[in-house]
């Protein structure tokens, strides 16, 4: 990773509360990665605005020193995308757990998505609703007991790589908070990628889901590297394969998506895809240059 080269900022800068997770909590790992992204990019803490919905992961404004917003149930993104029109300057982070994403806020993520506008957009996801105490979310695993399904959870879980792509997202990436170095790179290429880049982080939960994202077997994921995605390193996961995948290519990120075997990395990027607030800001521009219409004029407003 390349470091800026005066540092203004140190990880403290980016500090605020403590973190009030459950011992373990995978949100830990995430909240680091966040911190150390934004150290060694220098992002200025008074121009970053981190936006998170409902859930143990609507916390994490308050764990940063930049401007937040703990929004309500899966509104976190048409709060971003409110602020990104109003002030492109700012450096947008959105929080979001897999129900806050995919169900409470799921049409909301739909058109964030298609809009495309500039954010990076995280998706913590450890396949249950924590903050209300263990009921079945949009991505538990079928067979799951929980509080709303104690017979265990009914449906096969969403699946959120190709959900992202299946609605054009113009880049989609995932990693695993475990893999601290590894957050940091998928963040710092989602940063770099103009439009909305959904970065989905498999996230354990000890608390209500201990088995989430539970190793079966050795060897149970592999890191998608290529010169246009991230580079892995075995440093991350001694036992993981390294395979290059270009992420131009759709067609192959869907397969490494549909996968039991699970890929950690840029699975997808589209540079070409129009964002939402560079199109409202132009014809708002040309609105406001058009000549006055008669009907202003002759009310004079
Ligand atoms: Fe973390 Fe789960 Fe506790 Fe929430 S309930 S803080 S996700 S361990």
């Amino acid at each position: 990773m390349a470091l800026a080269t005066e540092t203004k900022f140190t990880l403290k800068d980016y500090k605020a509360a403590d973190p009030r997770w459950c011992t373990g909590c995978g949100d830990y790992g995430i909240l680091v990665a966040l911190r150390r992204f934004m150290a060694d990019k220098q992002l200025n803490p008074a121009s970053v605005v981190n936006i998170s919905g409902i859930g143990c992961s609507g916390r994490i404004p308050h764990y940063m020193n930049t401007y937040g917003i703990h929004s309500i149930h899966g509104r976190a993104i048409p709060v971003a995308m409110g602020i990104s029109l109003a002030r492109p300057d700012l450096q947008l982070f959105i929080e979001s757990g897999d129900g806050d994403a995919l169900s409470i806020g799921g049409n909301h993520l739909i058109h964030g998505i298609n809009k495309n506008f500039n954010c990076v957009f995280v998706m913590m996801d450890n396949q249950i609703y924590g903050l209300t105490k263990n009921q079945t979310s949009p991505t538990t695993r079928q067979g799951l007991a929980t509080n709303t399904q104690p017979q265990g959870s009914w449906l096969k879980p969403i699946n959120p790589v190709q959900f992202a792509m299946g609605l054009g997202a113009s880049f989609v990436a995932s990693t695993a908070e475990w893999l601290t170095s590894h957050i940091v790179e998928v963040i710092e290429a989602a940063y770099a990628h103009k439009g909305f880049s959904f970065v989905h982080v498999a996230q354990r939960c000890p608390k209500f889901n201990p088995t989430a994202w539970e190793a079966k077997e050795s060897n149970w994921y592999s890191f998608l590297q290529h010169e246009k995605g991230v580079k892995a390193d075995t440093k991350y996961g001694p036992d993981a394969a390294i395979i290059e995948h270009d992420p131009s290519d759709l067609g192959q990120a869907f397969k490494y998506a549909m996968m039991d075997h699970k890929h950690f990395g840029v699975y997808y990027q589209d540079t070409s895809k129009a964002c939402y607030d560079d199109i409202v800001r132009s014809a708002t521009d040309k609105a406001v240059k058009q000549p006055r219409s008669g009907l202003l004029d002759r009310f004079k407003i």
